[in-house]
């Protein structure tokens, strides 16, 4: 007797070799016309040099920071001052779970379904009652949901950017950003900051100078620095975007998370004439896997964005939409975003005391008002090659400042730290080794 399952590979060994076919109904049938193989031999066929039929676009980005931040964080053992994650023990997992089960219990079918372009509009609602919150007057028509913000940039890239042309960002400024921009082939020009945002006075040489298709910023809470941008400098960024007739790209993944005073508003509400596309994001305030953001600006820039959705992977996924409308609607979104404040600046002060406990000479931080990041400068003769590694060496990882300048020669004496993602003990300890490597990696 023969095993079933030694049949089984011996007919599709054979089907491989085109030899039989089989289907469904019909059986295998072995096939009249069957064509031997003819493969040349191994000797005579070169490696396909795929480099030479990528695009320049794609071929123009080698780098994976964020995959590699990624991998670098799912390693237990190690506390991670690196990526821009919400802290695990506070996901709303009960809440989540009894509206998913209700979701997927009364099986509505729209859930299975395919939803707009545009976003499930009871979603885009509940979107457009946040952005009220924020002081921006956006109907849900006004919004577009996306796939996280990180689709916003791409799209945006998409929509504006022809190879060569510029894009003026904040120095330092979102990695993600950098590469999204590049990527799509401009020129990512960087605009310097201090205390009050956006150097608005060096500004306007640049405009000048390099003629950029839109101005790309993170106005508050940024991202390295955790600077907002003054009221006086948002509105003077507002004018000059309008006396050069220039988009603005607003980025505002931070501004619900606040720990001292809510933050002045997004440009988005103090922009009168439809200058400023807006994008914002759940992944900061609830958790990364979600997938939603979304982009509110005018309606000639929205319908690019609806096109751009509709060609690349039709719309977010319905389950998700469905479960976060639920949960805005239900109240529970506010009640996190109080919580993750709270949680939030607790975690904040622990690692400003600890860095005031471990302090090394030469190194220096503000105190940021919201937001995921303290940037923190180092003493001037660290050698930051070896900082990494060392610091790596005792179970701690960070970003360096570099990463985050858009020619990357400069931020070598800053580097970034998350104080979402780990506990206060874990910060505690973190950054006592953290202060400890950077000791021991200064030049005398
Ligand atoms: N913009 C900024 C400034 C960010 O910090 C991030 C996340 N690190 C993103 C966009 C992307 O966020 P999302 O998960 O919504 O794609």
């Amino acid at each position: 007797e023969v095993n079933r399952s030694t049949v089984i590979k011996a007919y599709q060994e054979l089907k491989a070799d085109s030899l039989v076919d089989s289907h469904v109904g019909k059986g295998t049938v072995v096939l009249s016309h069957t064509v031997k193989k003819t493969a040349l031999p191994d000797s005579y066929i070169n490696p396909l040099p795929w480099y030479q039929f990528f695009t320049d676009s794609i071929n123009a980005g080698t780098d994976n920071i964020i995959g590699d931040i990624m991998a670098m964080t799912g390693d237990s053992g190690v506390i991670s001052f690196a990526g821009g994650i919400p802290a695990s023990n506070l996901y709303p997992v009960e809440i989540l779970k009894t509206i998913q089960t209700e979701l997927f219990t009364t099986a509505n079918r729209e859930l299975f379904l395919h939803s707009p372009v545009e976003g499930y509009y009871p979603l885009r609602e509940s979107i457009s009652h946040l952005l009220r919150q924020r002081q921006i007057a956006a109907s849900p028509k006004d919004v577009v949901v996306l796939s996280g913000s990180q689709q916003g940039l791409d799209f945006a890239a998409r929509i504006f950017i022809r190879t060569g042309d510029t894009v003026l960002v904040e120095e330092p400024t979102f990695f993600g950003a950098i590469q999204i921009f590049r990527s799509a082939g401009a020129r990512v020009i960087g605009v310097p900051i201090d205390q009050e945002g956006m150097r608005t006075d060096v500004l306007e040489a640049l405009l000048i100078r390099h003629k950029p298709k839109f101005i790309y910023t993170l106005p508050t809470f940024q991202n390295p620095s955790g600077v907002s941008m003054s009221l006086e400098r948002r509105y003077q960024l507002l004018n000059l975007a309008y006396q050069y007739q220039l988009p603005i790209l607003e980025d505002d993944p931070y501004g619900e998370l606040y720990y001292d005073r809510p933050p002045y508003p997004p440009l988005k509400a103090l922009d009168r004439h439809g200058y400023v596309i807006y994008l914002s994001t759940f992944s900061k305030t609830l958790f990364l896997g979600l997938r939603v953001g979304w982009v509110s600006g005018p309606p000639q820039v929205l319908a690019k964005f609806a096109h751009l959705k509709q060609l690349t992977d039709l719309h977010v996924n319905t389950p998700a939409q469905f479960l976060l409308d639920e949960f805005i609607r239900r109240g529970y979104y506010e009640k996190h975003i109080t919580l993750v404040r709270q949680e939030y600046s607790a975690r904040r002060d622990a690692m400003l005391k600890a860095l005031e406990k471990y302090k090394v000479p030469g190194t220096k931080w503000d105190k940021p008002e919201g937001g995921y990041y303290i940037w923190c400068r180092l003493p001037d003769n660290i050698i930051r090659h070896k900082l990494v590694a060392n610091a790596g060496n005792r179970g701690v990882v960070f970003l360096p400042g570099e990463t985050f300048y858009p020619d990357g020669t400069q931020g070598d004496t800053r580097i970034r730290l998350n104080y979402t993602f780990t506990n206060q003990e874990q910060i505690q300890t973190g950054i006592k080794y953290l202060m400890q490597a950077v000791r021991e990696t200064t030049s005398l």
